[in-house]
C-alpha cells in the first residue's frame, strides 16, 4: 500500500484545504487496503464514509502535503474505530468472577483460558480455577488440565459423564468453596455456527452468570467475521474480543470488522502458542497493520521534516547569492518558532555567533508579530522592501494589528540580515555552504 499511496501523495500539490477530490483518491487507495486486510465491505464502507466527512475540507498543515494528511486522518480514524481506550479484562464483581470463552472451533479458546489464566495469577496475584465445559472433543479437557499444570493454574477436576451445564454449575460452586478470585469457563466450539451451539452457550451463561463473555477469534478470519461476532453478540451477549494469531500473516482486518458490528472492544491479541504469548490490544499497532503500512504518523512527521530541510537548502542557496528578502525572512521565522525559538535555533548554528547578539534580543512573542507584519504585505513589498512608504506602513501596521515603529525595526533587522547573509555568501564553501549541501 505505502508505495501505491505515496504514488498518491506525490501527484496531490498543495492547496490551502482538502478538496474531495484528493480525498477521494487517497480513499480508492485505502478502499483496497482495508479489503486486502479482510476487512468486510459494509465496513469498509462506512469506514471510508466517516474518513471523507472528516477530512474533506479540513486546512492542510503547512509542512504536510494534502495526500500524507489524508492517510492520518484514515489512521486517525481507524484506531478511534477499533476502540482507542485500552481495555483490559473486568474482574470489578464480587467473587468468584465468571469468564466465559466462546468462539469457533480450532479458534484459540482453551490456549487463550490457559493465557488468561497464567496473566491473572502471576501478575496480578488472583486466585484462578480454570474449567474446560467441553465435551465434545475427547481429550479437549485434558488438555486444559495439562495446560493448567504446566502453569501452575488450578484447574476443576474432571468427572465423566457430565454436561457442559453441569460442568459449569460444578465449577462455580468450587469456585465458592475454595475461596478464588476468577473462575475462567472454556467452552466447546463448532466448525459453524448452529442453534445447539447457541444454545449451549446461553444455557452455561445462565448458570454461571458471567462477568465477561469473550469472543476468541482467529486474525485469519475473513468476511466471516461479522456474521461470527454478530451471532455470538446477539445470541449470547458479547462483554469483549480476543484476537488470536496475530503472530501469523493475517492482517488483522476481522478486528475492525468485529468491533465495528458489535461495539465491543477488543481486549487481548493473542501472538503465539506459548502461554505467555498475550498482549493488551493496541489500537494504533493494529490500525498500521490493517493498512499495511508500519507507522503512518511516523511516516508524515519525516515526511514534514523532509520538507523543512529542503526549505533550508532552498534558503541557504538564496543566501549564497546575497538573495535575502522579506519572504526569506519570514520562512525563517517560521523554522525559528518551530525549532523552539531563537535560542533553539542558535544551538543549531554555532558558527552564528556575531549574529546572535542582535538576534537576541528578539523574543518569541516578537517572532509571532513580525511573522504577521510580513502576512500582510503584499508579495511586491516582500520581494521588494523599499517600496514600503510611510501610507504603505501604515496599512500594514493596520492590517497586522502592531505599529509603524514595528514595522521599521522589522525593516532594520530585515536590511541588517540580509546584509549578514550576503557576506557570508561570499566566504566561499563557509558556513552557508555547508547548509546548502544538507
Ligand atoms: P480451541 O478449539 O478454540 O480451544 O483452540 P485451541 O486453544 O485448542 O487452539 C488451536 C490451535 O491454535 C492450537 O494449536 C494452539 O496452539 C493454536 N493457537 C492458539 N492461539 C494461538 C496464537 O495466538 N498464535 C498461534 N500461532 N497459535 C495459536
Ligand atoms: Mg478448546
Amino acid at each position: 500500500l505505502s508505495e501505491r499511496l505515496s504514488g498518491i501523495l506525490d501527484k496531490l500539490t498543495r492547496r490551502g484545504a482538502l478538496t474531495e477530490e484528493d480525498v477521494n483518491a487517497a480513499m480508492r487507495e485505502v478502499r483496497r487496503a482495508l479489503l486486502e486486510a479482510d476487512v468486510a465491505l459494509d465496513v469498509v464502507r462506512s469506514f471510508t464514509d466517516k474518513v471523507r466527512a472528516r477530512a474533506v475540507g479540513q486546512e492542510v498543515i503547512r509542512s504536510v502535503t494534502p495526500g500524507q494528511q489524508v492517510i492520518k486522518i484514515v489512521h486517525d480514524t481507524l484506531v478511534d474505530m477499533l476502540g482507542s481506550d485500552a481495555r483490559p479484562i473486568d474482574l470489578e464483581a464480587p467473587a468468584p468472577v465468571a469468564i466465559m470463552m466462546v468462539g469457533l472451533q480450532g479458534s484459540g479458546k482453551t490456549t487463550t483460558t490457559a493465557k488468561i489464566g497464567l496473566r491473572l495469577t502471576a501478575r496480578s496475584r488472583r486466585k484462578v480455577l480454570l474449567a474446560s465445559l467441553d465435551t465434545r472433543r475427547p481429550a479437549a479437557q485434558e488438555q486444559l488440565r495439562v495446560l493448567g499444570v504446566q502453569n501452575e493454574v488450578d484447574t476443576l477436576p474432571i468427572v465423566a459423564g457430565q454436561s457442559p451445564t453441569q460442568i459449569a454449575e460444578r465449577a462455580m460452586t468450587a469456585g465458592r468453596l475454595g475461596g478464588y478470585d476468577v473462575v475462567i469457563l472454556d467452552t466447546a466450539g463448532r466448525i459453524h455456527i448452529d442453534e445447539q451451539l447457541m444454545l449451549e452457550m446461553a444455557e452455561i451463561k445462565r448458570v454461571a452468570k458471567p462477568h465477561e463473555i469473550l469472543l476468541v477469534a482467529d486474525a485469519l478470519t475473513g468476511q466471516d467475521a461479522v456474521n461470527l461476532a454478530k451471532s455470538f453478540d446477539e445470541r449470547v451477549g458479547l462483554t469483549g474480543i480476543v484476537l488470536t494469531r496475530m503472530d501469523g500473516d493475517g492482517r488483522g482486518g476481522a478486528a475492525l470488522s468485529m468491533r465495528a458490528v458489535t461495539g465491543k472492544p477488543i481486549k487481548l491479541i493473542g501472538v503465539g502458542e506459548k502461554a505467555d504469548a498475550l498482549e493488551d490490544f493496541d489500537p494504533a499497532r493494529i490500525a498500521g497493520r490493517i493498512l499495511g503500512m508500519g507507522d503512518i504518523v511516523a511516516l508524515v512527521e519525516r515526511a514534514a521534516q523532509e520538507i523543512d530541510v529542503q526549505k533550508a537548502a532552498k534558503a541557504a542557496q538564496r543566501m549564497q547569492k546575497g538573495l535575502f528578502d522579506l519572504d526569506d525572512l519570514a520562512e525563517q521565522l517560521r523554522q525559528m518558532e518551530k525549532m523552539g525559538g531563537m535560542k533553539g535555533m542558535m544551538a543549531l548554528l554555532p558558527g552564528m555567533g556575531k549574529m546572535s547578539k542582535e538576534l537576541d534580543k528578539v523574543d518569541d512573542r516578537i517572532v509571532k508579530r513580525q511573522i504577521a507584519i510580513i502576512s500582510s504585505m503584499t508579495s511586491k513589498e516582500r520581494r521588494k522592501p523599499e517600496l514600503l512608504n510611510a501610507s504603505r506602513k501604515r496599512r500594514v501596521a493596520a492590517g497586522s494589528g502592531t505599529r509603524v515603529e514595528d514595522i521599521n525595526r522589522l525593516l532594520k533587522q530585515h536590511r541588517q540580515m540580509a546584509d549578514m547573509m550576503k557576506m557570508l555568501g561570499k566566504k566561499k564553501g563557509g558556513m552557508l555552504g555547508g547548509l546548502g549541501s544538507m
